[in-house]
């Protein structure tokens, strides 16, 4: 959406457009990636040196206050960190790897109908549906695979691999 037709929308919520809310609404809009709060100060600051970190994050959640970008917290990956993307998608799930964090988006007819199967049942209005799926990408489903061989295989092995700086975990001492 170009920034005259954002502000518009705003302006019909009352919501007033400063420079820095648009900053971070082109950001979050053009990356077309669910990016969090500490990576979109970085590039808002890259833009404009004034930006400090309060502001972005007073920011992020005033657009997400006005309907303008929604918060995911993807699965928890990343523990409590929060990602933003842009409300201008269409409605879609997120598929979230949770061994290389890799994000998919899944767009379809399916969702449409859950969210209307969903109102007739209840008979309710649905303002947001969020669906996340978790699990393992192809990818890392074959490296677990190899993870797993190798420890039947080598079990000693397995635990200089588990361990990130190569020492063998100690023996526990009779306490
Ligand atoms: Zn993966
Ligand atoms: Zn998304």
């Amino acid at each position: 959406m170009p920034g005259s037709a954002i502000q518009e929308s705003l302006r019909g919520r009352g919501v007033r457009l400063t420079r820095q809310r648009l900053l971070l609404l082109e950001l979050i809009d053009n990356s077309g990636l669910h990016l969090d709060a500490e990576s979109l100060y970085q590039m808002a600051k890259a833009r404009d040196s004034k930006l400090n970190r309060v502001t972005v994050y007073r920011t992020l959640k005033m657009l997400k206050e006005g309907g303008l970008v929604d918060e995911l917290d993807l699965a928890h990956f990343e523990g409590e960190k929060h990602y933003y993307e842009t409300r201008l998608k269409q409605e879609h799930a997120h598929v979230i790897c949770l061994r290389c964090g890799k994000v998919e988006e899944f767009f379809g007819e399916p969702l449409q109908r859950l969210r209307r199967q969903i109102e007739s049942h209840f008979g309710f209005q649905i303002l947001l549906a969020r669906t996340e799926v978790g699990g393992y990408c192809s990818h890392c489903q074959s490296l677990r695979a190899r993870e797993m061989e190798q420890a039947v295989r080598e079990p000693s092995e397995h635990h200089a691999l588990t361990e990130p700086d190569g020492h063998r975990p100690r023996a526990k001492r009779p306490a």
